[in-house]
């Protein structure tokens, strides 16, 4: 099978790489609550739709997609999914980004930093696309996340944005069906690839899937990556895709210590750079207290939180694996319907406890902060901390959870003579302090 080959990039010649010049669409769609008429655009199913179908209001302080001057497919899809003004970090980069500019972003997820590279990348990939003939497992973007359910959600996200084009979207990860992904990549031509790094370099080694000619690189969450040590592994797939003024770049990351510093650095041309640190709403939006008990506390308190919460969605941090195990086990016996996500649970059955917690069939998730990393559920009332988590940045990670889109959130974390001691360390990162409360032993 072949499909049109890729148009080669210009050249660099200066310091500025030379980038692609936006094309022009449906002119109304910046104007979609005006008079102007529209052109119905067909979608590769067949149906008719015009932006004038997608009506927003203008909003002061707010942005909107129609203001981006994006091709109908993507407006269509933004409009499916429900989405109507650009959030904070996809109004600070778009406009960049769809100039083909790289970028270094700070952002958490809940801010809506997946849409944003997407819609930048599909965008690009529907005015620009491959001329001649292109073999099928030479991927245009790519897409690299360190935990397995992240890349899945990322996944999923772009097949939705991508509903109304032909562009077609692989998910290369590992723990999950090689041959399955193999055959994909023989069988159907492949578009942007979202994968983890290790599953990934396989296929590259094996040149199952060759990355020269990738036109747009993204790395999600890199502190993750580099906390999780997969820096080697996703160096060695940077090497393989074109020199960096030939490709365009945008890395995300929650934290920027010195060696994501120097990586983001070394990995992007020129960039643009964008901070969309959510920790004041967040902080806002959920209610944190921390318990200050003993062992043998924690349990009890645990199950009267749950009990009194209702049939409301709740996630459990525990440090271990084994204590996730326990807890589960105890969560099982008190009747609470529960389900495990840790990296001892397999890929399949990971899959599918998020799906049943997303459609609300499983009411309390126990997690490891690895397998935790990848939920992007809105609407879960109640994190709890079983223990304090050793990296401050996990804290801001699990509370993330919740109090998503200005929803209102509760945490409650447990902190025993063991790990009191993160306390200041925690309230130095979110920056602000937490409410404490010392629960008396019962007599
Ligand atoms: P993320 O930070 O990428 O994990 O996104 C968090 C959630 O926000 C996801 O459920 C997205 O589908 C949703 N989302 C992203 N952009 C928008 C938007 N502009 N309006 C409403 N929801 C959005």
């Amino acid at each position: 099978m072949e499909k049109q080959q890729e148009a080669a990039r210009p050249a660099s010649k200066g310091p500025k790489r030379q980038r692609r010049p936006r094309r022009k669409h449906n002119k109304s769609s910046a104007n979609a609550t005006g008079a102007s008429t529209p052109t119905a655009e067909e979608t590769p199913n067949g149906e008719l739709w015009s932006i004038k179908d997608f009506k927003v209001a203008e909003v002061e302080g707010k942005v909107r997609f129609h203001d981006m001057n994006l091709p109908d497919r993507v407006m269509k899809a933004i409009q499916t999914m429900g989405f109507e003004y650009c959030s904070e970090i996809q109004a600070a980069t778009l406009p960049a980004t769809l100039q083909g500019y790289d970028l270094i972003g700070q952002a958490q997820t809940g801010t809506g930093k997946t849409a944003a590279f997407l819609i930048a990348m599909i965008s690009d990939f529907l005015d620009y696309p491959v001329e001649g003939e292109r073999a099928n497992n030479f991927p245009r973007g790519l897409i690299i996340a360190p935990t397995r359910e992240l890349a899945l959600q990322i996944a999923d996200e772009a097949e939705k944005l991508t509903k109304y084009t032909n562009l077609n979207v692989v998910s290369l990860v590992g723990g999950m069906n090689y041959d399955k992904q193999r055959q994909q990549l023989e069988t159907e031509f492949v578009d942007l690839i979202v994968a983890t790094p290790g599953r990934l370099l396989d296929f590259a080694r094996s040149k199952k899937v060759m990355l020269n000619k990738v036109e747009c690189v993204v790395l999600d969450e890199a502190d993750r990556m580099l906390s999780m040590g997969f820096i080697p592994d996703v160096k060695s797939i940077i090497r393989m895709t074109p020199h960096k003024e030939r490709r365009q770049t945008m890395l995300f990351s929650a934290t920027f210590p010195k060696d994501i510093q120097a990586l983001a650095r070394q990995w992007t041309f020129h960039p643009k750079e964008v901070s969309v640190v959510p920790k004041e709403t967040t902080n806002k939006n959920i209610d944190q207290v921390i318990y200050t008990v003993s062992n043998n506390q924690k349990w009890p308190i645990l199950k009267k939180l749950i009990e009194e919460n209702g049939s409301q969605r709740t996630i459990i941090f525990a440090n271990r694996r084994d204590e996730t195990r326990d807890l589960h086990e105890k969560l099982k016996k008190a009747n609470i319907n529960c389900a495990m996500l840790s990296g001892e649970v397999s890929q399949d059955k990971r899959v599918k406890t998020l799906a049943k917690f997303k459609d609300g069939s499983i009411q309390v998730l126990v997690a490891t902060d690895v397998a935790g990393r990848g939920i992007h559920v809105d609407n879960i009332e109640l994190v709890v901390n079983y223990a304090l988590p050793d990296d401050p940045e996990d804290y801001v990670h699990r509370i993330g959870r919740t109090g998503r889109g200005g929803e209102q959130g509760k945490s409650v974390s447990f902190a025993t003579e063991d790990d009191s001691f993160m306390i200041p360390e925690i309230e130095a990162t979110i920056g602000t302090s937490i409410r404490c409360e010392y629960v008396r032993d019962q007599d």
